[in-house]
């Protein structure tokens, strides 16, 4: 029994996606407890946008367990709270004319959502919510109902609730505008879908497949909403902080969500959660969505400093760079190996190889893991390898990277 099936008979049996035990990590590179150096290709989902251990991460927060800063903020406004919202306002929402209130959530990316879809419910008095084939937004209960895979669900969780699923923009083939379907079925009082309190959406499906919204489809969704005052929730936690480009996803398409949910980088690596929310539709009482662990003293201190990659434009301008290499070095892949039938989806610094080859995205996940590459699938059927480098990797660790995923899908074709 290796070291790793002692473990696993000790705890449930969990995925293992990568069959070693991962020790420390700076910026792209991770090692392993042998020493072993990995090229992170996952970045925890979308958590590591700004790396592992930025220096002036480290040093926040060391200086701050070292002044004895650890304190419980649940109910509490703390000096690193305050410099989290000070930093978050000058730093994100004023430059794009953003008018938010900030409410923490717990500290999970779910927590977020079911915040979003209760104050939903409760601003509308409707109960109805929409989401679109292939969303994620988590496992808890509510969330669940929202997520779009059926691998989650088990005939004992008593079914989705009050959750229509409707076709992603794509979903139906490239020529089908699945928004005017939508718009008929809301319109349609026969249809059997009631007038729902919100649509919430990622604009990039992360767990998904990496299925990419298109501006137009955006700005007619966000229209829509508007017509019959529906709100619109952006579900961020995965593809916000800078994925795609810009700090928010939905900036490209000009549209302003009453709702965003964050989480995962925000905190980068500490758990920290939140949702922005339209000012007027700030109708919660006093603690109405609350938890122990909401707004967390550690996560802010992290938060805060990280949020310093806005202070201008030069970190967005390298993401698309870096973005450009990704996507034609993916293209040239697909070119290179036609029997394949490969597509390449993306934005920013979020891609997807799909490969309808049964099984071969994950085989090729496992062989990049034996060259010290880490990519995990994701997609329905897994069909779908899943690229999302630290926003701050090297171009030359980027390029190695794609090169080592280049030789490997030949090596395993041949
Ligand atoms: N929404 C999206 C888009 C996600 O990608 C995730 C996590 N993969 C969640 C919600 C849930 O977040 P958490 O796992 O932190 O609860």
């Amino acid at each position: 029994m290796d070291v790793i099936d002692q473990l696993e008979s000790q705890v449930r049996s969990y995925v293992r996606s990568f069959p070693t035990t991962f020790d420390i990590a700076e910026n792209a590179i991770i090692y392993d407890e042998h020493g072993n150096k990995y090229i992170d290709f996952f970045a925890g989902a979308g958590t590591i946008n700004y790396g592992h251990n930025p220096n002036n991460v480290t040093q926040a927060l060391t200086n701050y367990l070292q002044k004895k800063g650890i304190l419980h903020s649940l109910d509490k406004a703390t000096t690193a709270k305050k410099a989290f919202i000070t930093k978050f306002n000058d730093t994100i929402l004023r430059p794009r004319k953003l008018d938010y209130k900030l409410q923490f959530t717990g500290p999970t990316g779910t927590n977020a959502v079911e915040a979003a879809i209760k104050l939903a419910r409760k601003v509308t008095k409707r109960t109805n919510i929409i989401a679109f084939t292939n969303g994620y937004h988590g496992l808890t209960l509510g969330a669940l109902s929202l997520t779009a895979n059926d691998y989650y669900q088990d005939e004992s969780y008593g079914g989705r609730h009050n959750v229509y699923h409707a076709p992603y923009d794509g979903y139906l083939g490239p020529n089908v505008n699945t928004i005017n379907y939508l718009s008929q079925l809301i319109e349609d009082p026969s249809s059997g879908v009631p007038l729902p309190a919100a649509i919430i959406l990622e604009v990039v499906q992360g767990e998904g497949g990496i299925n990419v919204a298109s501006r137009e489809w955006l700005s007619a969704l966000s229209a829509l909403c508007k017509k019959h005052s529906i709100l619109l929730i952006i579900d961020d936690i995965q593809v916000g902080n800078g994925r795609t480009g810009e700090f928010f996803s939905f900036e490209f398409a000009d549209i302003t969500p009453d709702i965003v949910c964050l989480s995962k980088a925000i905190g980068g690596g500490l758990p920290l959660a939140l949702l922005l929310i339209k000012p007027e539709i700030d109708q919660w009482l006093a603690g109405e969505h609350t938890g122990t662990f909401r707004g967390n003293n550690l996560a802010f201190v992290a938060a805060t400093e990280l949020l310093s990659y806005w202070d201008n434009d030069s970190f967005s301008k390298s993401i698309h760079q870096k973005g450009q290499i990704i996507q034609s070095s993916l293209n040239q892949l697909a070119i290179d190996n036609p029997e394949l039938s490969i597509s390449v989806r993306g934005r920013g610094m979020v891609w997807g190889l799909e490969i309808p080859e049964q099984g071969m995205a994950q085989r090729l996940s496992k062989a990049l893991f034996n060259k010290q590459l880490l990519a995990e699938t994701c997609g329905n059927r897994d069909q779908v390898l899943k690229l999302l480098p630290p926003l701050t990797i090297s171009e030359a660790e980027l390029n190695v990277g794609l090169a080592i995923i280049a030789t490997t899908l030949t090596e395993l074709t041949y």
